[in-house]
């Protein structure tokens, strides 16, 4: 399918490795122009190379936090005006409800709340003045079904959902596009990290703890960064443009839900 964005240009946050990584190589293979960021500047070069020399676009990257203030003015000076933003960032550590302190959950509010807010309200308004934009949040399934452990994402993202679902009313009239991508487990160091810690707390090898997550997944096995991309590119084409607002589940059939 023909996606009707070659040539435009999109910042995709966090975007050095893992599903971050996926859609920026799946934007890049429909002749999308690329910002790229991530703080380790290594792991970015890397890409932004292998994503130069595979599609032939334009990558400029910036190491920097995205979370914080002088890390998104970094990246959005580098940025310019963008038609699509993918907004993404690390997701905050498993822990017990009882624990967490107030400076927790700010950390997570402002990465995976506040954060995309920011970007969102830097960039959309060149977005409606040109008329035309897309906007894909990675946000996470614990939006559909809490994940007990993560309860600072299911926190976070929680906010970050509600906001996305009024403003993608508020802008759609202006061709700019909001929809929200929520993972299930894919394959990438956040998932390798979890299933360590699954191993740890029952004493079960990684090989074990990834077997058992597998099997709570219908289709059987961890999606992958490039499944993952593929989704956003659609989401960020032409034919996106009626398609507001909305949370798509990528998850293999986890969460046991009709709707
Ligand atoms: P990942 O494989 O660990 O990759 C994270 C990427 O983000 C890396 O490029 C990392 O580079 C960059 N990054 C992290 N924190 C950053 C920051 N503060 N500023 C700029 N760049 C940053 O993670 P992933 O699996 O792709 O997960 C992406 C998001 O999806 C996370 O929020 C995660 O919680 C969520 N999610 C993932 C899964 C899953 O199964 N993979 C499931 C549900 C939700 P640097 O470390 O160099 O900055």
């Amino acid at each position: 399918m023909e996606l009707g964005i070659a040539g435009k240009r999109a910042l995709v946050c966090a975007s050095s490795k893992g599903l971050g990584r996926g859609c920026a190589r799946a934007l890049a293979a429909e002749g999308v122009h690329l910002v790229l960021n991530a703080r380790g500047r290594d792991a970015l070069e890397q890409t932004a190379a292998e994503i130069r020399d595979a599609y032939g676009v334009e990558v400029i990257t910036v190491a920097a936090d995205i979370t914080t203030e002088d890390g998104r003015a970094q990246v959005l000076a580098a940025a310019g005006d963008v038609d699509i933003l993918v907004t993404n960032a690390g997701g905050p550590p498993p822990g017990m409800w009882s624990d967490w302190t107030r400076d927790d959950f700010v950390a997570a509010l402002d990465a995976n709340m506040l954060t995309p807010i920011a970007l969102m309200q830097a960039l959309m308004p060149g977005m409606i003045a040109r008329g035309w934009g897309r906007v894909v949040n990675i946000t996470s399934g614990s939006v559909k079904a809490p994940i007990p452990v993560l309860g600072l994402s299911n926190s976070a993202r929680a906010g970050l959902t509600g906001f996305v679902a009024g403003t993608a009313r508020q802008v759609a009239g202006k061709g700019v596009i909001i929809n929200n991508l929520l993972p299930g487990i894919h394959d990438t160091d956040r998932a390798a990290a979890l299933d360590g810690g699954v191993s740890k707390a029952e004493g079960i090898s990684m090989d074990e703890a990834r077997k058992k997550r597998e099997a709570t997944i219908p289709a059987g096995r961890y999606g992958t960064a490039d499944e993952f991309g593929a989704a956003c590119a659609f989401l960020c084409s032409q034919h996106a443009g009626f398609m507001v607002g909305q949370n798509l589940l990528l998850d293999g059939g986890a969460i046991n839900a009709t709707l």
